[in-house]
């Protein structure tokens, strides 16, 4: 037993190298000694574990690791990995910017000139990424391009973004901004919005690495003022800091679990030179900068010169000066440089956005009921008046979907019971009643 016990002291102490005379001694010793990497004292470290010829602790050990561990990533990054096949984005030959709004026409209802600025910069982007590599002599470098959209709620931002990844076939990740908070804080680190792509496309990085993301309420992280506060702006201007590097294009190590919960976890390297990052706000109150801005306010304006703006709709004439005085810090705005805003929604619009996208919920409820074999109709009255009743309500086209659900909750539980019932028509008087005796209606308080 006991020789065994001596064998297996002496193997462990040949795998780990260690020399038990020289260690032995250095413990017994007064004499100092020190740690042969960074020259650290014994007396200044928790272990100093000794060599032939020299020392190292504890400190330097871990450092050690750590080199080992990134050298060894980088080695398996560059070993082709069969899983890890770049995704090709599904950008034809022959595309241009317009044949990329024609495709989104059929799913977002107006908001034309976001709709023009998205496909054009969308084109330019995947055009740069063509381009890039190919002309090695050309010092023309093509920057990239990330998006803002400036909009009230429920106007189509996120709806936009969606759209135009489904159209690349790209991975395409919705993060939101009012949950990151400065490196160190708690909440989370920004990151967790590359780990997001990375989980929709199951740890692909090539792919991630020409993804979409949208980074949604990015208004939530304006400054919180112009002067510089005892108490530091974690989750404002420090988000925002954050966040320079990645939208620019740089190597981010992503914790692919998300955050500091999991300090052992691999890092996943991330080159976010081709993510295209779209943001989108409501930017609540951002017309009073826009109309001091225009030397006019957003009452009264001077009857003469200023009578051709659209003094209902200032949101039109946003541009980066207002956007820094909202407070996204200037570096932040110099790298989305294309912003571009959605209008409100009218009621002509939600009437569209019912019947006319390829997925409107009108022809969800229609193709619902004829599963069941009932033929379900709505009048121009029920469809005007769910518009309304939308308008009423100030969640734009969100509203849509739930008043559409109050009114058609009752019909939904009792047809399928009826066989009898082959042909049903939604008045306006029937949706008024619906909506007037839902939970919905609580809402108009408000
Ligand atoms: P936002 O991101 O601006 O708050 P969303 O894009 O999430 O708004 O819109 C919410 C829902 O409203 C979408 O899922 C979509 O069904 C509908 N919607 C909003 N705007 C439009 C639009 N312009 N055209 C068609 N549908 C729209």
């Amino acid at each position: 037993m006991l020789i065994a016990c001596c064998l297996a002291f002496w193997f462990y102490l040949k795998i780990n190298n260690r020399q038990p005379t020289a260690n032995l001694y250095m413990r017994r010793s007064k004499q100092s000694y020190r740690c042969s990497f960074c020259g650290k004292d014994k007396s200044e470290a928790l272990i100093l574990i000794a060599g032939i010829d020299g020392h190292i602790c504890e400190v330097c050990v871990e450092q050690a690791v750590d080199i080992i561990e990134e050298e060894l990533y980088d080695n398996k990054k560059t070993e082709p990995a069969p899983q890890q096949k770049p995704t090709e984005f599904n950008l034809p030959e022959n595309v241009t910017p317009k044949d990329i709004k024609d495709y989104i026409d059929d799913y977002v209802i107006g908001q034309e000139v976001a709709k023009k600025t998205i496909s054009v910069a969308v084109y330019n982007h995947y055009k740069r990424l063509r381009q890039s590599g190919k002309d090695l002599n050309d010092d023309v470098e093509i920057e990239k391009s990330n998006v803002l959209f400036v909009g009230e709620t429920g106007t189509g931002k996120t709806l936009l973004a969606k759209t135009i990844a489904k159209y690349l076939n790209v991975p395409f990740a919705i993060v939101d901004a009012t949950v990151f908070t400065e490196a160190g804080y708690v909440g989370e680190d920004v990151e967790s919005i590359l780990a997001r792509l990375l989980q929709v496309c199951d740890y692909n990085v090539a792919a991630a690495e020409r993804g979409i993301v949208y980074i949604d309420e990015i208004d939530k992280i304006a400054r919180k003022s112009d002067n510089p506060s005892i108490t530091r702006d974690v989750s404002g201007e420090g988000v925002q800091q954050g966040m320079l590097k990645m939208l620019e294009g740089t190597d981010v190590n992503v914790p692919p679990q998300g955050g500091r919960k999991h300090p052992e976890q691999k890092l996943v390297k991330v080159n976010t030179q081709n993510i295209l990052f779209i943001c989108g706000g409501a930017f609540d109150g951002i017309d009073r900068h826009i109309a001091r801005r225009m030397n006019t306010h957003v009452i009264g304006f001077k009857a003469d010169e200023k009578q051709a703006l659209d003094k209902e709709n200032l949101i039109k004439y946003v541009n980066h000066q207002d956007l820094k005085r909202f407070g996204l810090i200037p570096e932040l705005v110099g790298r989305l440089p294309v912003a571009t805003f959605l209008e409100p929604l009218d009621h002509p619009t939600l009437r569209r956005i019912l019947t006319e996208p390829k997925n409107a919920l009108l022809k969800q409820y229609t193709k619902l009921f004829s599963l069941e074999g009932i033929l379900i109709s709505f009048t121009d009255g029920a469809i005007d008046y769910i518009a309304e009743k939308a308008i009423d309500y100030k969640l734009g086209a969100r509203g849509l979907r739930s008043i559409c659900e109050a009114v058609m909750n009752d019909a939904m539980f009792d047809l399928p019971s009826d066989k009898s019932i082959k042909e049903f028509t939604i008045t306006a008087d029937y949706a008024c009643e619906k909506l007037e005796h839902s939970r919905m209606s609580f809402l108009k308080a408000a």
